[in-house]
């Protein structure tokens, strides 16, 4: 079995596993300003791998549900417990920036981008097929999210009626606040919490959408699955989440379900299926048309004296990776089956046969060898008696 090459996120975030959520946060702070690959212009690559490997542990460690089932299974049992993960690896710096409202964080290098200009991010599940993850796939998706309403055109006042002027903003529609988080406290602009930065309130709510000026509506969307996503891992559409104050929208975040294949199990890349072969196949080895993932059929030689558990590795025939698309192998696990009932004429045969394998190393090693160790052992103790 693969072991995951995944640092453990405490120690990621150089923390004890009893951290409270403040220390996790500071941690993650420390750790964004240090690794950040504007502050090691000439170690640009391993910075930035290690900024995402802190951003990933903080994605973890911050939700105290992800936190628990971290605690619980660690890395594979996140997955498996249906918990997602965003892939950082693959996400590009500013994405991971406005994930966590680095933006002004680093001189508002991330375009610009602040958090209470978008609108809230929505989650939604995508299940595909191991055939699927093989190929890659566009899916379509089906969800609620808020639209402008047509009838207000997002005003939420009735047409044809009038406002008054919001008393908290003057009508001006913005406040001055103070904000901040940890590296510098500032006095910044923000839409008035009365008026929601319109600088009017409304005497006659929108008779579509009660002043609200959204309404919930279904879209449509399809998406692009790159081909080797793993199970658990999220994808993020951009701009395809909830509309904010100023119109930006939000992300949309998919979380990818793979669903359990009838016959191959997938271990990071590669793929592995349990053959069952007869007891004389194994012994005296032949060739076995089997299955591959996609329906495609290969021919495989099984050599005399298989045992069970044995591996044979067909390269390349697993999945592709998803950043390097180089594939993992299909590996093909021997299960020898010994036969529960046997004819009259089987059991003739067979004990011809056992007559022949008796006390013959060359016929059956593994049974002769575990005797003889057996017999070594009990003389020994004898002799140590005596
Ligand atoms: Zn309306
Ligand atoms: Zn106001």
């Amino acid at each position: 079995m693969p072991v995951s090459s995944k640092r453990d996120y405490y120690e990621v975030l150089g923390i004890s596993r009893e951290a409270s959520p403040e220390q996790i946060k500071k941690a993650w702070r420390e750790a964004a300003l240090k690794h950040h690959p504007d502050r090691n212009k000439e170690n640009k690559k391993a910075s930035e791998e290690k900024f995402k490997e802190a951003a990933e542990a903080y994605e973890v460690l911050s939700d105290e549900r992800k936190r628990q089932m971290y605690d619980q299974y660690g890395h594979e049992g996140m997955r498996n417990h249906g918990e997602g993960v965003h892939d950082f690896h693959h996400m590009d710096l500013r994405e991971i920036f406005d994930m966590f409202g680095l933006g002004d964080m680093f001189g508002g290098r991330s375009n610009g981008r602040y958090q209470e200009d978008y609108g809230q991010d929505l989650q939604t599940e995508i299940e595909v097929t191991l055939e699927e993850v093989a190929t890659g796939v566009e899916k379509e998706l089906i969800f609620s999210r808020e639209e402008i309403c047509d009838r207000c055109n997002g005003s939420g006042v009735e047409p044809g009626t009038k406002t008054d002027r919001c008393a908290t903003c003057g009508g001006y529609g913005q406040v001055e606040q103070t904000s901040g988080f940890g590296f510098f406290v500032s006095r910044v602009v923000t839409a008035c919490p009365k008026c929601r930065g319109t600088g009017k309130i409304i005497s006659t709510p929108c008779k579509e959408c009660k002043s609200r000026g959204r309404v919930s509506k279904k879209r449509h969307l399809t998406v692009n699955i790159p081909a080797g996503m793993q199970d658990g891992q999220v994808l993020r559409v951009r701009g395809e989440g909830e509309p904010g104050a100023k119109g930006h929208r939000g992300d949309l975040h998919c979380l990818v379900r793979v669903k359990p294949h009838p016959f191959l199990i997938r271990h990071g890349n590669d793929l592995v299926m349990d053959l069952p072969i007869s007891f004389t196949q194994a012994a005296m080895g032949c060739t076995i048309e089997v299955p591959t993932l996609g329906k495609k059929k290969v021919s495989l030689d099984i050599p005399n004296g298989t045992q069970p558990g044995d591996f044979i590795r067909l390269k390349n025939m697993g999945l592709p990776d998803l950043r390097s698309k180089k594939h993992g192998d299909l590996i093909v696990r021997t299960q020898v089956e010994i036969p529960k009932k046997l004819s009259d004429q089987q059991r003739k045969l067979l004990e011809q046969f056992a007559e022949t394998e008796k006390n013959n190393k060359d016929v059956m090693p593994s049974t002769c060898g575990f005797w003889d160790k057996i017999k070594q052992y009990f003389s020994a103790q004898t002799n140590s008696k005596s």
